[in-house]
C-alpha cells in the first residue's frame, strides 16, 4: 500500500509527535471508546491553559459544528442576518445557511487579508437603514494572521454585535501576545487533519463565559433535560468529539509550539529564497502580529502566471493551492448582499499557497524554490 507520505510533497499533511498513540491506547485500556472521557476532559484543559486562565473550552466533532453551535448561542435563527468575511474556506459560512439565516459578505483589507473594518462598518450601517441588525459578525484569522483585533473589537462594541471568531487556521497566533481563539465573544479552532495540529477530524468552543460553555456541551450532546427519562426542549447535536480522538489532540498540544516554530521556519526559508525577486510578494506581519504561519501564500504577477507555477509543482508531485476563492464569487453564495473592494478577488487570481507542512524537509523546501525559481 502506498502510504500518503510518500515522495509527493502535500500542501499539509498530518504530524504526529509521538505520545498520541499512549493516549488512544489509554481510552482502549480503559474502555472509554465513547464521545465522553478523560482525554476529552483533559484535551479541552490543555487548550484552556495554552489560551488563558480563564477561557472555557468545549472539544466538538469539527470545527464546523463550533462555528454552527456558536451562531447557535448566539441565538441566530430563521431570517436573521449574519455578516461573515468573504475571503474564507465556505465552512465559515455554511452554518448561516444551516440556521435559515442570511450571510451579508465582507471584503479583506490588504495588511492582513482579513476583514476590512472600513467596509464592515459600511455594511452594517447599510443593514440598519435596511431596518435589521446583523445577529453576529464572524471574522477570519486567515493561514494564521490575525484580523485587526483593536478595529473589529472596537465596532463590535459601538454597535453590540458579537463576533464568532474563526481560528481554525489560528491555533498559536496571537496578537500582542494573547493568543488567537479569544479575542471574540466565541471563539472556534479546528483539528482537521490539514491544520496545524490535527485529531483527524475535530474541532473546540472557546469562550471567557462558563456558561456558554455548559449551553454548548448541552446542545452538542443531543439537548437532554435534566430528567431520568429521555426528555428535550430543545433541538440538540450529536456535535462532541471521541474519546479515542481527543487522545490524538493531547499529544499534539504537547507539540503545538514546535509546530508552529516549524511552519515559522517554512515561511522564513520561501522568503529568504524568493523575497528578494519582485515578481513575488509575502504577507508580511504588522506590528504586534505574530503568525502561526499555518500556510505560506505568496502573491504572484498574475493569474497566468499562479497557473504556470502551479503546474510546474503539480508535475514533480507537489502539491500547491490557490488562494481561498472569496465567498461572494462563489456560485453557492450568489445573490447574497456583499461589500467588496476587489482585495480579495485580486488576492485569489495571483495567490498560491505554499507547501507548508511542519514535517517538510530541508531537501523539500530546497526543491520547491528552485522549481518556482524557473517560473518567475
Ligand atoms: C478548516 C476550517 C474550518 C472548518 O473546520 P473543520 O474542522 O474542517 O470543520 C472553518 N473555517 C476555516 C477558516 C477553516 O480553515
Amino acid at each position: 500500500m502506498k502510504s500518503i507520505t510518500s515522495s509527493k510533497i502535500w500542501l499539509s499533511s498530518p504530524h504526529m509527535g509521538g505520545t498520541e498513540e499512549k493516549y488512544v491506547q489509554e481510552a482502549f485500556d480503559t474502555n472509554w471508546v465513547a464521545p465522553l472521557g478523560p482525554n476529552v476532559n483533559n484535551f479541552e484543559k490543555a487548550i484552556a491553559e495554552y489560551i488563558d486562565d480563564d477561557v472555557y473550552v468545549a472539544a466538538l466533532s469539527s470545527g464546523t459544528a463550533a462555528i454552527h453551535l456558536a451562531l447557535e448561542l448566539l441565538e441566530v435563527s430563521k431570517g436573521d442576518e449574519v455578516i461573515c468575511q468573504s475571503f474564507t474556506f465556505s465552512a465559515s459560512a455554511n452554518p448561516i445557511l444551516y440556521l435559515g439565516a442570511t450571510p451579508i459578505f465582507v471584503d479583506s483589507e490588504k495588511d492582513t487579508w482579513n476583514m476590512s473594518p472600513e467596509l464592515l462598518e459600511e455594511a452594517i450601517e447599510n443593514r440598519l437603514k435596511n431596518g435589521k441588525k446583523p445577529k453576529a459578525i464572524i471574522a477570519v484569522h486567515l493561514y494564521g494572521m490575525p484580523y485587526k483585533v483593536n478595529e473589529l473589537s472596537e465596532i463590535s462594541n459601538k454597535y453590540n454585535i458579537p463576533i464568532v471568531e474563526d481560528s481554525a487556521e489560528a491555533l498559536g497566533s496571537s496578537f500582542r501576545e494573547n493568543k488567537c481563539g479569544a479575542f471574540g465573544d466565541i471563539g472556534v479552532y479546528s483539528f482537521n487533519g490539514n491544520k496545524i495540529i490535527t485529531t483527524s477530524g475535530g474541532g473546540a468552543l472557546v469562550t471567557r463565559n462558563e456558561e456558554l460553555k455548559k449551553r454548548a456541551v448541552f446542545l452538542a450532546t443531543q439537548a437532554r433535560d435534566d430528567a431520568p427519562h429521555y426528555q428535550h426542549s430543545y433541538v440538540g447535536y450529536n456535535y462532541r468529539l471521541s474519546n479515542v480522538l481527543a487522545g490524538i489532540g493531547r499529544g499534539q498540544m504537547e507539540v503545538l509550539n514546535d509546530r508552529v516554530k516549524a511552519r515559522r521556519a517554512n515561511y522564513d526559508f520561501y522568503f529568504k529564497n524568493l523575497g528578494g525577486s519582485n515578481k513575488i510578494e509575502f504577507l508580511q506581519e504588522p506590528d504586534g502580529y505574530y503568525s502561526n504561519r499555518w500556510l505560506t501564500c505568496v502573491l504572484t504577477s498574475s493569474f497566468e502566471k499562479r497557473e504556470e507555477i502551479r503546474l510546474a509543482l503539480l508535475e514533480q508531485d507537489i502539491e500547491s493551492r490557490p488562494l481561498w476563492k472569496p465567498m461572494h464569487l462563489q456560485p453557492l453564495f450568489e445573490g447574497y448582499p456583499n461589500f467588496s473592494n476587489g482585495t480579495s478577488e485580486n488576492l485569489f487570481e495571483r495567490g498560491l499557497c505554499l507547501p507548508s507542512g511542519s514535517n517538510l524537509r530541508t531537501e523539500d523546501l530546497v526543491r520547491i524554490i528552485e522549481i518556482i525559481r524557473t517560473k518567475i
